[in-house]
């Protein structure tokens, strides 16, 4: 696939449709070296300083990047969204974008949007999915994976996955085993799990660092230096899988944290593992925030403001089939055109689709 130039691009956004709306990317972790093996880490959660670099070039060639605030006055005026405009955000605090994405935004003068998890903050505890992930992949163990234990444990919950994806297909592979689990246990029923699994092998001190969320010293300097500081809630619980009141401890618990401590009004919100459904959407309005950024490009019409899609990207989003850099394929992603190749998995009913 050749596509280069601006015809191209134009093309392609027709085709993605997506001139109405704004482009907001999301990363997760920046590492220095991607890691080489899927033990260590879940890799679609990780991009390199240098990767990252090459795709923010070819964005910010293309598109002016505007921080969240500005993105947001553009949105509520109600006026058509200007065809290139790009927001750039990070999920979940890992302390290795203050280390690693921070100097590089700084010195390219991009601004950015940070999604903390505020429980997390300045602790050494890991978030709930690195640390369900690289229990179940055996990461510091020596007897591999826990497919069995697994599954009996489940059934002792009296869970049942089968047919499907079955417990088959899961215990082959933690990621499978993550989407799984987090799209139908609360987060009560995740924690029993990873303190059964932690019972048979701990971790080590290297991935404990490796993963660690950031400082508040972290978080106070990139939020004075402008970087736009949002929630991601609490304890990164999936909203829709939780009560009403576990909910509304995430989202506005989490607002009035980072209020507390930032001294400033919070009005932005990413949706743990881009999970929501009309009741979460309506809890994240009611707790106070403006705008809440998904994963997909899902709306809730009655919420717009509240469900805005976001383009997750990592160090191996944008590879042609020789493992190098193609700029082709990230216009793709970046126009929207490879979505309906990945339709969103998620459960948002009672939101229509
Ligand atoms: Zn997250
Ligand atoms: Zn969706």
């Amino acid at each position: 696939m050749a596509l280069h130039g601006t015809n191209s691009d134009r093309l392609l956004a027709k085709i993605g449709g997506s001139r109405r709306l704004p482009v907001v990317i999301g990363y997760h972790r920046t590492v220095e070296e991607f890691p080489s093996n899927a033990i260590s880490t879940i890799p679609s959660m990780c991009i390199s300083t240098r990767m990252l670099e090459r795709q923010l070039d070819w964005i910010g060639r293309r598109y002016r990047f505007v921080s969240l605030d500005e993105l947001g006055a553009l949105m509520e005026s109600g006026n058509s969204i200007p065809e290139r405009i790009a927001a750039v955000t990070f999920d979940d605090g890992y302390q290795d974008v203050y280390e690693h994405a921070f100097p590089l935004l700084k010195k390219k003068g991009i601004p950015a949007a940070v999604f903390v998890v505020t429980d997390l903050i300045g602790t050494s505890q890991l978030q709930i999915h690195d640390l369900l992930y690289l229990l179940l992949a055996g990461a510091d163990s020596k007897s591999g994976s826990a497919p069995q234990f697994l599954s009996r444990f489940l059934a002792n919950l009296g869970i049942s996955l089968s047919p499907s994806p079955g417990m088959a297909t899961i215990s082959r592979d933690p990621h499978a085993a993550l989407e799984t689990l987090f799209g139908i246990l609360p987060q009560s029923a995740v924690l029993s799990v990873i303190e059964a699994l932690e019972t048979k092998a701990g971790l080590s001190q290297n991935t404990l660092r490796e993963h660690r969320a950031m400082s508040w010293q972290a978080v106070k300097e990139m939020h004075a230096e402008g970087i736009t500081i949002g929630s991601h809630s609490r304890t990164h619980a999936m909203l829709p899988n939780e009560n009403a009141e576990k909910v509304e401890e995430e989202t506005r618990g989490s607002r009035e944290t980072l209020e507390r401590c930032l001294g400033e009004k919070i009005r932005h919100f990413a949706y743990p593992g881009g999970q929501y459904n009309a009741a979460t959407v309506k809890a994240v309005a009611q707790a106070g925030y403006r705008f809440g950024y998904t994963i997909c490009n899902h709306r809730d019409s009655s919420f717009p403001l509240l469900t805005i899609p976001r383009k997750m990207l990592w160090e191996k989003s944008c590879l042609n089939a020789l493992g190098s850099f193609s700029p082709s394929i990230l216009s793709c992603h970046v126009h929207g055109s490879l979505d309906f190749v990945a339709r969103c998995k998620l459960n948002h009913a009672p939101v229509a689709a």
